[in-house]
């Protein structure tokens, strides 16, 4: 009987399952896609709360995350860094509510907005470089002693045989595995490309075409994107890449004709809130959801993480 089965392999489901077994857990990850194949690995990414509610759990998830990626900033094998840029706007807009989880957001000096935009805030978060990073995650959960199979989960109680207690991380596949209508696909396409020495992130979160965004990283540069939501298509799509670049090199002329490495779409796990909490499955083991971050799942993975082994420890005080 081992402790643990964590469902999903994805920023969710590895952050828990490392913290899990780092806390002295028997720990096995069941997954039906191994890292590279996950929405995860799609993502920009960047600390930015967007699309994930209610905002006070967000903002204590984040923070705490954000400090958990200063520290893993620190080295250079985890794919962190953490890296200034702008958030721009086209109106006189109010500082973000977000602005408690970051030290040093400022608004833009009227010389940083490029033509078109009125207002911008600036400030220093850390951004992720998923494929290097999810592979730093997976390296820490086999290192500390946890185990991976891949598998697919075909009900709770399946997952649950031979565990105490079972972690559902599965992401969009809890609109299945847990019955829950309200997890949707919000769909988001980026383009990979050579990166022209940029050194900031850009955001437009409300611009008239679309949400838009340019995030460097060592090698390359993640552009951006979209967020259709109940779109279920991982196929990317031409004319939604030649928007995207469009816009991008309208943002930062240096982007102009940059050659383009590749082009992903992923489906973001949207639900009206992220479920975190701890259910009791028929067969009256313990079930701790925790899925439907939305557009920041990487912003809230370590927080989240947290509170779950929190969930996790009590359930299994009281089972023998
Ligand atoms: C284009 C794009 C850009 C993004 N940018 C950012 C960003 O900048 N910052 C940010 O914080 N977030 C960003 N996101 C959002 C982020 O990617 C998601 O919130 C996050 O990946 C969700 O992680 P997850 O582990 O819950 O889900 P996933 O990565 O989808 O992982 C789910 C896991 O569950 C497994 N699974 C599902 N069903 C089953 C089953 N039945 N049996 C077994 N296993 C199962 C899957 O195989 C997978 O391993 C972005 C997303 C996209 C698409």
């Amino acid at each position: 009987m081992r402790d643990v089965v964590v469902i999903g392999c994805g920023v969710i489901g590895l952050s828990t399952a490392v913290l899990l077994r780092e806390s002295g857990f028997d720990v096995r990850i069941r997954t039906a896609a191994m890292p590279r194949e996950t929405t995860s690995s799609v993502a920009a990414a960047i600390w930015y709360p967007y699309r994930a509610y209610p905002e006070d759990r967000v903002l204590a998830w984040g923070g705490r995350t954000f400090e958990v990626f200063e520290g893993l900033a620190r080295d250079p094998k985890t794919g962190v860094i953490m890296r200034e840029g702008f958030e721009l706007h086209r109106e006189p807009t109010p500082d973000p509510w977000w602005m408690d989880a970051v030290p040093g957001v400022r608004r833009c000096e009227k010389d940083e907005l490029p033509p078109g935009y009125r207002d911008g805030h600036a400030f220093t978060v850390p951004v992720i470089e998923m494929p290097i990073y999810l592979g730093y995650l997976l390296d820490r959960f086999i290192a500390s002693g946890g185990s991976v199979e891949v598998r697919p989960v075909s009900s709770l109680a399946e997952a649950a045989s031979g565990h105490r207690a079972v972690v559902n991380c599965s992401g969009l596949g809890a609109r299945r595995l847990a019955g829950d209508d309200s997890v949707v696909p919000i769909r988001g396409q980026v383009v990979r490309v050579r990166t022209p020495g940029l050194d900031r992130f850009i955001l437009d979160e409300d611009g008239p075409e679309g949400v838009t965004y340019i995030v460097p990283r060592s090698e390359d540069c993640i552009l951006g994107g979209t967020a259709q939501e109940g779109d279920w298509n991982t196929a990317p799509d031409q004319t939604t890449a030649e928007a995207i670049l469009r816009r991008c090199a309208r943002l930062e002329p240096r982007l102009a004709g940059t050659e383009v490495l590749e082009h992903r779409a992923g489906l973001r796990p949207g639900r009206p809130e992220v479920r975190l909490e701890k259910d009791v499955l028929d067969n009256g083991i313990p079930c701790v959801h925790d899925y439907g971050h939305g557009g920041s799942g990487v912003t809230l993975s370590w927080g989240c993480a947290e509170e779950t082994l929190g969930l996790v420890r009590k359930a299994l005080e009281r089972t023998p």
